[in-house]
């Protein structure tokens, strides 16, 4: 017999084993992720690890972050329910889910087709696409026709700052953004006020390649 596993469970043990313990206090970012099942948004052969403290294999040589590291990039965002949101790397939407569960709208670019369609499918499936819109292609210098945005989050390591995601927040807008080299980035958070633009780091990471125009070749 095989049994049906307690995803609720599953899901409230994440929430306080890999989140609460590691400094993630924003409330809404917590809710969303005891709402998201996330279990649908990893590949079927993979759902029984859903939950675990780590990246999963998502096919295209491609993961789904960590649960750890998908709070970490909400929580800095400062997200609110006002907040018109561009994510570059959809992966399988999962991020692009909890996102658009606390802001006004998200719209989250993927540069490989098949996971835009898979990302579209599951956001669908899960009765989350209401306000997030999926759009297929190289994301690495933004989404001008929908800027400025309040936030941006970009799930993937970059070589540098695209110029032109920062031309697309907001004043005042918020920025997260792994940078570096191909194997290890600095999570770094950009805060663009009246006064100009504040730089901080949030944490060592590493995240697949950006691709496109302003990544990796
Ligand atoms: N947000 C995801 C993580 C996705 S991993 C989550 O919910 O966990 C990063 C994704 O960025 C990969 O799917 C990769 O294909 C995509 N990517 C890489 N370069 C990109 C680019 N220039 N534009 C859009 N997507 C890109």
């Amino acid at each position: 017999m095989e049994l049906i596993p307690d995803w609720a469970a599953e899901r409230r043990n994440m929430v306080e084993s890999q989140l609460r313990s590691r400094q993630i206090r924003d409330e809404r970012v917590l809710r969303a992720m005891q709402a998201i099942p996330r279990e649908y948004f990893v590949p079927p052969q993979f759902r029984h690890s859903a939950y675990t403290d780590q990246p999963i294999d998502i096919g295209y040589g491609q993961t789904i972050s960590q649960p750890y590291m998908t709070a970490l990039m909400a929580q800095t965002l400062e997200l609110d329910s006002s907040d018109s949101v561009l994510e570059v790397g959809a992966g399988c939407g999962y991020a692009a889910a909890v996102m658009g569960s606390i802001a006004k709208r998200v719209v989250s670019i993927e540069i490989v087709p098949e996971l835009a369609a898979i990302a579209r499918d599951n956001l669908h499936y899960v009765g989350r696409d209401g306000n997030i819109t999926i759009i297929g292609g190289d994301g690495s210098m933004g989404y001008e026709s929908r800027a400025p945005y309040d936030a941006i989050s970009v799930a993937a390591g970059a070589p540098h700052v695209p110029e032109s995601l920062v031309d697309q927040l907001k004043t005042p807008g918020r920025l997260v953004i792994p940078v570096g080299d191909r194997g290890d980035q600095e999570l770094r958070v950009l805060h663009k006020t009246r006064d100009g633009l504040l730089w901080n780091v949030v944490t060592q990471c590493r995240f697949v390649p950006l691709r496109g125009g302003e990544g990796w070749n």
